[in-house]
């Protein structure tokens, strides 16, 4: 067994903090509370080759493996410290693209792979609903053949990117007779401009807020034939068992990018803030908070990257080990960042010291892909052997 990264990985990670930091954490508190998505950050990432980072050079992309793009995304998080932005990148990069790369035609790849990597087009993801959220399967919104063409009708909720993107990867009910009711779902390649296709409300969050969400509408809007994702009634199965594994790696990884630019900061503040004539860090209640958070960030590195690494192996990491790194990485990071606020005293509540911003940002990595109930359900049933 070999931990090691490669000098190149290594440079990878080093390159993309360099560029976070450098292009994107400047402005980040302005655009936090103006709740602004920026094209021009959007622009330079792809020349920077964060876009495409797993997709095929063929189509545009950087031709990374899953643990390298583990790596840059997390070094991008931790020299941005910008979670919407990182939030917009996975939702069009992994949750929108890697479909596309791994489910699509070889038209789909050519029309879309290579503008989402350049920054051209911004992808999403829907599948949650209003009233379908962890029962995903539930939905409401259902594709009618009709002609060449697929009819959508309902509404998709939650979606990250809604206002701004080009294309989405939209899950729908082809077969509402199915049972189970996953195996009537099929998924399309729905383009914004597409006759029916409207962005709905606008969400105003508490976290997140460098990426835009909204409900998207679908008032018989007209699909083409050809796009399709997979394979009729089998969309649904297909897409989700394939973002799992790519959700709960790459999508995850900017989570410690975070706690390891949230562990410098606080570092560097107990030192320089002195109370009682000495440093905060002399203190040994500080001191044990931050063992603490450099034990959680290592451990979440060690199951994050396992993940990435079953993914470039088989192609399917298990589905626990899966819910595992999320649960622990998504309520350690929660733990980390309230803790550092608490460590940073009256300016960690603050905006300028950067760290209450990290908690609020993080607060729906324990909601959004499956909450952490959903995954102690995951991860319990494997230990009683019930199955899934
Ligand atoms: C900022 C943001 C961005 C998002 N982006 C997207 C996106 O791009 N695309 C997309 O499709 N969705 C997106 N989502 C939606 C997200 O995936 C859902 O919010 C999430 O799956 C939870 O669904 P829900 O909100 O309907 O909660 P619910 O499913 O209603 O859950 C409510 C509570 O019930 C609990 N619960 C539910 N079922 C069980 C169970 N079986 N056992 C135990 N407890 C249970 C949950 O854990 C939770 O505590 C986003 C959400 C947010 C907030």
């Amino acid at each position: 067994m070999d931990f090691r990264f490669t000098e190149e990985q290594i440079a990878l990670y080093e390159g993309a903090r360099a560029f976070g930091r450098a292009e994107v954490h400047p402005g980040v508190l302005e655009r936090d509370k103006n709740c602004t998505f920026s094209r021009e950050i959007w622009k330079k990432m792809g020349e920077h080759g964060l876009l495409g980072a797993p997709y095929p050079v063929e189509y545009g992309g950087t031709g990374l493996s899953a643990v390298e793009t583990c790596l840059v995304s997390e070094g991008f998080a931790e020299g941005a410290e910008d979670g919407g932005t990182t939030l917009a990148w996975g939702a069009s990069t992994i949750l929108c693209g890697v479909p596309i790369w791994k489910l699509g035609s070889e038209e789909h790849k050519r029309r879309y792979l290579p503008a989402m990597s350049s920054g051209e087009l911004i992808g999403g993801f829907c599948l949650s609903e209003p009233d379908s959220g962890s029962d995903a399967a539930s939905m409401k919104t259902r594709a009618v053949k009709k002609g060449n063409k697929w009819i959508l009708n309902g509404t998709k909720m939650w979606i990250t990117n809604g206002p701004v993107g080009g294309v989405f990867v939209v899950t729908a009910v082809t077969d509402p007779t199915a049972r189970p009711k996953a195996a009537g779902i099929s998924t399309f390649l729905v383009e914004s401009s597409f006759p029916g296709f409207k962005v709905g409300q606008h969400i105003e969050k508490m976290g997140m807020k460098t990426s835009l969400t909204s409900e998207l509408v679908f008032e018989d809007c007209e699909v083409p034939e050809e796009n399709l994702l997979g394979i009729e009634n089998y969309g649904f199965i297909m897409s989700v068992k394939l973002i799992l594994g790519w959700e709960r790696s790459c999508l995850l990884a900017p989570g410690m990018g975070g706690m390891k630019a949230t562990i410098d900061r606080t570092a560097k503040y107990l030192q320089e803030r002195h109370q009682f004539g000495r440093p905060i860090a002399k203190f040994q209640a500080l001191r044990h908070m931050l063992a603490q958070m450099k034990m959680d960030y290592e451990l979440s590195r060690n199951l994050i990257y396992r993940v990435a690494w079953q993914l470039d192996r088989d192609g399917d990491p298990p589905l626990v080990d899966a819910a595992i790194a999320k649960l622990f990485l998504s309520e350690t990071s929660q733990r980390c960042f309230r803790d550092a606020i608490q460590m940073h005293g009256g300016n960690g509540f603050t905006t300028e010291y950067h760290v209450e911003r990290s908690l609020r940002d993080s607060m729906i990595s324990t909601i959004g892909g499956g909450t952490s109930e959903v995954q102690r359900g995951i991860i319990a049933r494997s230990i009683l052997d019930l199955g899934f």
